[in-house]
């Protein structure tokens, strides 16, 4: 649903000349120093970018679904370093407070979200689950007052800089599935909290993970999330139908400039006499890019509308992200064909987001997790 077009087409051209003139410069630097520039971060703070789907009445522009994917679509087009940096906040690290939040929780953290003076992380994975996330093997024990956590999270983005962790832990230990789950807000600087390094990653390079690790930390009752045990795992799932459609349409957006690039330099690199976008084996490649794109833009923009329209949409959100992110794996694979020998070669950005991309496919469960979410719903749904 787009509340107001006209605010809405202000909000993507001013987020797409950030694109264009403030970060793609920048790609390559960050690409090479590992890390965004201060005062680039300061730039998405003063643009509300770490707010945008924080409601309104906590500060952030409480963008729609749709409205999300639009700008997700525009934010697509440059490294996914820089959309990494303010994901966070918009998605999973802020998710769980504002779908199932306590008045007080949301008071407390969410206008810090949304001005980017706090980072929030997520914390589900753990080094012995993964995919099977209702296995959290991390521990909540009730005190009475509050609880002890004890545990460590994997591969947790943002993490070096959060300022919050909203952590799936267990706190019934008889409960060994997804009811047993709570999720709790926990303060970054909590006795007992530490991280590990820096993860090394294929790609996106100036985005972090690491390892999380929580040893008898306190977390006061109120940290509770809605302030109601066995919730946590239905309140992950709920924050990860969102991410998945953010995701989706962030794989649109990087299609789209992958499309640009490969276009670009097809039109002016020559061999046999001519451009090689007048070989028809090129012609294909730009072809089926342009239409796998189109497609999944398509389903991003059906599917957010009906989650804005009130529609479950678990399914189609795991339908999007599955093959937008693995369309934007073909689409890079024909980028990098497309420029020959110099799309091997770290100076041409394609080299670098074929990297990137890869990793779309992976988290916020992998490409199998949601065929099985997919058919898994298809099959409860027939009966
Ligand atoms: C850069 C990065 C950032 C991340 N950020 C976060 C974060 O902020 N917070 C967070 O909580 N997590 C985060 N993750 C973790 C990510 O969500 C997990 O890595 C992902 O869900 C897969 O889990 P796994 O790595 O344990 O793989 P596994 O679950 O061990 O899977 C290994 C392989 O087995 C397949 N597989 C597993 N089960 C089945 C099955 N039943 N049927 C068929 N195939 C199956 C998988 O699809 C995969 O191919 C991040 C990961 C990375 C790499």
């Amino acid at each position: 649903m787009i509340r107001d077009q006209e605010t809405l087409d202000q909000l993507r051209l001013v987020v797409g000349r950030f694109v264009r003139e403030r970060l793609q410069p920048l790609e390559a630097e960050v690409a090479t120093s590992d890390r965004i520039p201060e005062q680039l971060v300061d730039e998405m703070k003063q643009l509300g970018l770490f707010g945008m789907t924080i409601p309104e009445d906590y500060g952030g522009l409480g963008l729609t679904m749709e409205e999300e994917a639009c700008v997700a679509m525009q934010l697509g087009q440059t490294s996914p370093a820089f959309r990494s940096i303010i994901g966070t906040n918009n998605g999973i690290g802020s998710a769980a407070l504002v779908f199932d939040g306590t008045e007080a929780q949301k008071q407390k953290y969410l206008p810090k979200y949304a001005t980017g003076e706090l980072i929030g992380s997520f914390c589900l994975t753990e080094p012995d689950v993964g995919s099977d996330a209702a296995a959290v093997k991390t521990t909540a024990k009730c005190t009475g007052d509050g609880y002890i956590l004890n545990g460590t999270k994997r591969f947790i983005t943002n993490a070096p800089m959060a300022g919050t962790f909203t952590v799936m832990a267990r706190t019934n230990p008889n409960e060994p599935g997804a009811s047993g789950v709570s999720a709790f807000i926990v303060d970054a600087d909590s006795a007992g909290v530490s991280l590990g390094p820096k993860d090394k990653k294929m790609g996106q390079a100036g985005s972090y993970t690491c390892d999380v690790i929580f040893e008898d930390v306190t977390v006061p009752v109120e940290n509770l999330i809605g302030g109601v045990e066995g919730k946590g795992f239905a309140t992950a799932m709920k924050v990860l139908d969102r991410g998945r459609l953010h995701i989706a349409a962030i794989s649109v957006g990087m299609a789209d400039r992958l499309i640009d690039d490969a276009l670009a330099y097809a039109m002016e690199r020559e061999q046999f006499g001519k451009p090689i976008a007048e070989h028809q084996l090129i012609q294909a490649m730009l072809a089926d890019s342009k239409t796998e794109a189109y497609a999944a833009r398509s389903m991003v923009l059906d599917s957010a509308r009906k989650r804005d329209d009130g529609e479950a949409v678990s399914t189609l959100a795991s339908c999007c992200k599955l093959f937008a992110t693995e369309m934007v794996g073909r689409v890079a694979d024909r980028a990098v064909q497309i420029h020959g020998g110099a799309g091997y070669i770290a100076e041409y950005a394609v080299e670098r987001f074929y990297r990137d991309v890869r990793l779309f496919r992976l988290y916020e469960g992998t490409s199998e997790i949601q065929r099985l979410i997919i058919a898994r719903n298809m099959i409860r749904d027939s009966v």
